[in-house]
């Protein structure tokens, strides 16, 4: 049997490399080598054990790759050819994936999340593809790894909260948190064509980031009051839509303080404990605010979308990528990915 390393969850506390058999493709299913994948916000959570999943599973949800074996009844692809699959793997045939609610495929929340969650991840040597032909995206010649690599998960999920968001042409637009997903956000605000976009954090970093992509004005919130600031640069009405990338009771309440009624609150946040809406700033129920919520989108067309925005030049995302290890050394770039320390905002991992 062919062996491989991979990324496994031992238990709270406890990512460490270990030897797998290389996966085998089922019907409709594929192989692919991994070529280079990252670690997410949502992989140190599993680590610290604050979201469950069964030890022994390879972590990992944002594969960059090559075709390394195609199952039966799988068409329109060749061995070798490199691909990138979202963190989100829907079906395609559900009724949830019908209603386009990919992310939610099967019918249960969060069901289209799949790698590194209920199968087994990619930060791997090979991750096997469940319903390959919905998920399986070709990369565009002249692309590489390190371009399409916040394709599976940052840069669907920070621009979805954009989309979802509904920003028009000329919208003011407050994005808190500015993370990679924030980050992201805040792009996808300025591709979608808002004429002000705000960004609060306060890590040196990743204002200055947050300016290189698109943000007019930067927030530090522990030298200036993001909601009193965001009215002031308003007149005192609120941002058309506030974006919430960080999922803690404090921004989202900050969101919903910081919108005009009428306006829309974008939350991309994953919140734990409890969630509790401040009726003040809610106009009791009535201030006609909506919030929306978002989970990464995903499968092979949506895929093609993000690259396509990145073949086009307007957008280079390679600037988030400030580390890179190999396989390997993964659990050292799970400690510097979780302290949040050396400037880090993406680490790329080579297996
Ligand atoms: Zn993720
Ligand atoms: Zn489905």
């Amino acid at each position: 049997m062919q062996m491989m390393d991979a990324a496994v969850f031992t238990g709270p506390g406890r990512i460490a490399l270990e030897r797998k058999p290389v996966p085998q493709a089922g019907p409709g299913e594929a192989v692919v080598k991994v070529t280079m994948t990252t670690i997410c916000g949502t992989d140190v959570h599993i680590l610290k054990g604050e979201y469950p999943v069964q030890p022994g599973l390879t972590i990992g949800h944002e594969p960059v790759g090559v075709i390394a074996e195609l199952g039966a009844g799988v068409a329109g692809y060749e061995i070798g050819q490199r691909v990138v699959v979202g963190a989100i793997t829907p079906c395609g045939q559900c009724h949830s994936c019908l209603e386009a609610h990919q992310s939610q495929c099967g019918g249960h929340a969060m069901g289209g999340w799949r790698f590194g969650n209920t199968i087994d991840g990619c930060q791997a040597e090979y991750v096997r593809v469940p319903f390959a032909m919905a998920n399986l995206a070709p990369i565009p010649d002249g692309l590489s790894d390190e371009q399409v690599l916040m394709c599976p998960d940052i840069m669907s999920t920070g621009f979805g909260g954009a989309e979802n968001g509904g920003i028009r042409i000329g919208d003011t637009v407050a994005v808190f948190a500015q993370g990679p997903i924030g980050l992201c956000a805040t792009a996808g605000a300025r591709l979608r064509g808002a004429s002000r976009i705000i960004a609060v954090d306060t890590v040196p970093e990743r204002l200055a980031m947050a300016r290189t992509l698109g943000a007019d004005h930067v927030i530090d919130f522990r030298q200036t009051d993001p909601v009193d600031e965001i009215l002031r640069l308003t007149d005192g009405r609120g941002a058309d839509v506030t974006i919430e990338a960080l999922g803690t009771q404090q921004t989202f309440e900050s969101c919903l303080r910081a919108l005009r009624p009428g306006g829309t609150l974008s939350s991309l946040g994953v919140y734990s404990g409890k969630l509790s809406l401040p009726l003040d700033a809610f106009a009791a129920g009535l201030g006609d605010h909506k919030i929306i919520t978002t989970l990464c989108p995903g499968g092979k067309h949506r895929m093609q979308r993000l690259m396509n925005t990145l073949a086009s030049g307007r957008l280079d995302l390679r600037l988030l990528v400030t580390h890179r290890f190999p396989l390997a050394r993964i659990e050292e770039a799970y400690a510097l990915f979780a302290s949040q320390t050396d400037g880090v905002l993406k680490v790329a991992i080579v297996p």
